[in-house]
C-alpha cells in the first residue's frame, strides 16, 4: 500500500489548490455561507473547465484518463477548502451508476450534458418515514401505459430546489418483499406535481423535504430494471458509505494552529502553553488516521477490492473524529469559539463552532454511524445480523 502519493499526484493536488485558492474567494465564502447551498453554477462551470469535475472518466467521455490516487487528491482539496460540491458530486455519482446501467438512450441524454456541467441531480432516497432503512420507501410509482405515474414524499432530498433531476428510489411492487418490488428513475424535476420545502439543519444548511403529487414521467427515465431498484441502489450506497471526512479536520488544524500561534492573554504564544500542544497533537493524529483508513479505500479500489467494510471504517471513524476534534478545539479556545462566521471578533471567523455544528450531521448523512457499525461486524467481522 502506498502511505506517500507520487510526486506526479502531488503536483495535480498544487494545480488543484491554485484553482481553489484562485476562487474561494472571502467574498464567494461569505456568498455560500449565507446561502447554506452546497452549490454554485459558476463554481461548478469552473471544475468542469478545469477537467476537476470526473478526471478519472475516459476521455471520450469527457474525462481525463487519471488514476484513482488524482481523483482522491481533487476530493480532498475540495473537502479541504470546504468548497461548495455536493450537487456536483451527487451528479457525478448519478452520472456513473448511469453509465454502468443505464440504457444507450438515458446515456445519450445525460452523461455529456452532465460532464459539460449542464445539468445537476439530486438524490432522493430517504423518507420522512424512513431513512436508514431506505428500503422500506413508499412513494408509490405505478404503471400506466408508456408511463409511470409518482406519489409520495422524500426527506432531505439536498439541493432539490436547485437541481434539473432527483434519482428516485419508488416501490413498483408492494406485494413483493420490500428489497424487491423497488424500482429507480431519474424524474425531470420541472415535472408539473413536483414540490420542494426548505429544511434547515443545525449546520445552517438548507436541504428539502420533496412531494411527488401524480408526477408523470415516461419509462425512458427508469434507471435499470422493474423491481430492481435496490441493486442500483446499492451502487450509490457503495459510493457514498466509502467516504472519508478527513480533510475537514485538515481545516480545523490549519486554523487552531493559527490560533494557536498568536500570543495568548499574557503575550507569550499559546503555544508555549502544554495544553495547547497536547490538543492540537490530538487533532493531527485523528487526521492522520482518517487520512490512511481513506486511502486504504483508494488503493483497495486500484487493487481491483471493493473496500465495504473498510469504506464503512473509514467514513465512521473520520467523522466521529472530526467531531471529537471540534469539541476539543471548542474546549480548548473557551468562550471565543463559540463566536460565529458574523462577529467580527470571532477567531479564525467563526470556523471553530461552525466546525463543531457541521461535524454533527456528518455521522448522520452517507449512512449513520450504527449503520456502518452494523457493515463492519457483519462484513468485515462476518458476525451474525
Ligand atoms: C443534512 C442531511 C442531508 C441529507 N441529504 C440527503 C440527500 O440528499 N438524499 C437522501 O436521500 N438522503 C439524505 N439524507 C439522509 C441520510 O443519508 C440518512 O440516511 C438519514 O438521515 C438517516 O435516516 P433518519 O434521519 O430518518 O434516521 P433514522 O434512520 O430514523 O435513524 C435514527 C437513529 O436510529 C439509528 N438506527 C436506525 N436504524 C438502525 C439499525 N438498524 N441499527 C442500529 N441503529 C439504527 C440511526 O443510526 C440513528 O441514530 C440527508 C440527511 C441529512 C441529515
Amino acid at each position: 500500500m502506498h502511505f506517500q502519493l507520487a510526486s506526479e499526484t502531488e503536483a495535480y493536488r498544487a494545480e488543484v489548490r491554485a484553482h481553489l485558492d484562485a476562487v474561494m474567494t472571502p467574498e464567494f465564502e461569505e456568498r455560500i455561507y449565507r446561502s447554506g447551498v452546497a452549490h454554485d453554477e459558476t463554481f461548478a462551470k469552473g471544475l468542469v473547465d478545469k477537467g476537476f469535475f470526473a478526471p478519472s472518466w475516459p476521455q471520450d467521455l469527457g474525462g481525463q484518463n487519471r488514476d484513482a490516487w488524482d481523483e482522491q487528491v481533487v476530493k480532498e482539496e475540495f473537502m479541504r477548502a470546504d468548497a461548495p460540491m455536493y450537487l456536483s458530486e451527487t451528479t457525478r455519482m448519478v452520472a456513473s451508476i448511469i453509465r454502468e446501467v443505464g440504457t444507450s438512450a438515458i446515456k445519450q441524454r445525460i452523461l455529456g450534458p452532465a460532464m459539460n456541467g449542464d445539468i445537476t441531480i439530486a438524490l432522493g432516497f430517504t423518507e420522512p418515514e424512513c431513512g436508514s432503512d431506505v428500503a422500506a420507501a413508499s412513494t408509490r410509482a405505478v404503471r400506466d401505459g408508456d408511463d409511470w405515474v409518482i406519489n409520495g414524499s422524500k426527506m432531505f432530498t439536498t439541493n432539490g430546489h436547485i437541481a434539473d433531476y432527483v434519482f428516485l428510489l419508488a416501490r413498483t411492487n408492494p406485494d413483493k418483499p420490500k428489497h424487491k418490488g423497488l424500482t429507480m428513475f431519474l424524474l425531470p424535476l420541472d415535472s408539473d406535481g413536483f414540490e420542494a420545502q426548505a429544511v434547515w439543519t443545525l449546520s445552517g444548511e438548507r436541504t428539502n423535504i420533496t412531494f411527488f403529487s401524480d408526477v408523470r414521467i415516461g419509462d425512458e427515465w427508469r434507471v435499470g430494471d422493474v423491481d430492481a431498484g435496490w441493486q442500483v441502489l446499492g451502487l450509490s450506497l457503495r459510493d457514498e458509505h466509502a467516504s472519508g471526512w478527513g480533510p475537514h479536520i485538515a481545516r480545523l488544524l490549519h486554523h487552531v494552529e493559527r490560533w494557536a500561534a498568536a500570543p495568548g492573554d499574557d503575550g507569550s504564544p499559546r503555544l508555549t502553553k502544554p495544553d495547547v500542544r497536547r490538543r492540537i497533537a490530538r487533532v493531527a493524529m485523528e487526521l492522520e488516521v482518517a487520512m490512511l483508513l481513506q486511502r486504504r479505500c483508494v488503493w483497495m479500489t486500484e487493487q481491483g477490492q471493493m473496500p465495504v467494510a473498510e469504506g464503512s471504517m473509514s467514513k465512521v471513524f473520520s467523522t466521529e473524529a472530526l467531531t471529537r476534534a471540534s469539541q476539543d478545539v471548542v474546549e480548548l479556545v473557551g468562550p471565543d469559539a463559540m463566536r460565529s462566521y458574523w462577529e467580527p471578533r470571532a477567531p479564525e471567523q467563526g470556523r471553530f463552532e461552525h466546525l463543531m455544528r457541521f461535524s454533527l450531521g456528518t455521522t448522520i448523512y452517507a449512512g449513520t454511524s450504527e449503520i456502518q457499525r452494523s457493515i463492519i461486524a457483519q462484513r468485515g467481522l462476518g458476525l451474525p445480523r
